[in-house]
């Protein structure tokens, strides 16, 4: 069933995106669905719209009553595509003012599971897609070894702009980037998400405590499972650390119901011994 509404969706969204490249700019009101729920927001010119709005909720609104986005609410591929146009012009934080690209985020619409990172790093912020390069390779190999690959899940960073330096993220810079990281989990509607390192762990829990003594247990983040764990980044300095977050990921697999030996692939990545 929820394959068939995301192969739906996606059929809606090539169909409005047809539309919108014919010059559609909307959709009569009388044709369209009921009105969206008008949410308390902050004004984003949602589709060039001055009064469209989006809530915390990462409900599109507007207070005007012929205001309708062209991808209405019916397509989270859509409101997606919305989402990542917004974010390209971004000018929220002053991570705009060093980055080369917007990195927000890539993956299967209809993911049962969403991975989340700190932010860009050099390669990501060059290639504009999120974790790309060493650390990039290794999240690969450990999805094929969950029986799983990089384009049946969603990946994404608490940030979507990089840091100077690779610095931390800065509490008002998360605090500006946070409303589309939970507008991209609200249209994902993912099963599980990962935390990937300390921050990103830390800034979705609320919590200062360490990633080693947050890994390993199953929280509730927005009504969503979530699983924290080591960053690929830190395996690749520490690979015996490999084992807990096998650990983590086979809790993870639990969850989304993937037999244990779901393993398909061929590549490097070799599950530690008596896994
Ligand atoms: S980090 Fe987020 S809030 Fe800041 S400029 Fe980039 S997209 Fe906007």
């Amino acid at each position: 069933m929820r394959k068939e509404l995301s192969r739906l969706a996606r059929e809606l969204q090539g169909h409005f995106q047809g539309q919108e490249e014919l010059g559609a700019t909307g959709f009569p009101v009388e044709l369209l669905p009921p009105s969206l729920p008008v949410a308390a927001g902050r004004a984003h010119g949602w589709n060039g719209h001055p009064a469209a709005v989006m809530g915390r909720d990462g409900v599109l609104a507007s207070t005007d009553p012929t205001f309708r986005p062209v991808h209405a609410a019916v397509s989270a591929a859509g409101c997606l595509a919305d989402l990542r146009r917004t974010t390209a012009g971004c000018q929220k934080c002053r991570l705009c003012q060093t980055r080369r690209n917007v990195v927000f985020g890539e993956g299967a619409v209809d993911a049962d599971l969403v991975f989340v990172g700190e932010g860009p790093g050099h390669d990501e912020d060059r290639l504009g897609r999120p974790f790309v390069g060493r650390s990039g390779q290794l999240l690969d190999r450990i999805l094929i070894a969950m029986g799983l690959s990089r384009e049946s899940v969603y990946i994404c960073n608490i940030v979507k702009c990089r840091p100077p330096s690779n610095r931390n993220p800065r509490p008002d810079e998360i605090k500006s980037c946070e409303p589309y990281l939970l507008a991209q989990l609200n249209h994902l509607k993912p099963k599980v998400i990962c935390a990937l390192g300390t921050f990103a762990a830390q800034t979705l829990l609320g919590t200062r405590e360490s990633i080693s003594r947050l890994r390993g247990r199953l929280y509730r983040y927005h009504d969503i499972e979530l699983m924290a764990t080591f960053h690929p980044a830190y395996l690749l300095r520490k690979p015996l650390a490999k084992k807990q977050v096998w650990d983590d990921m086979q809790k993870i697999q639990e969850v989304l119901g993937i037999p244990p030996g779901s393993y398909v692939g061929k590549g490097p990545y070799l599950p530690p011994k008596g896994k």
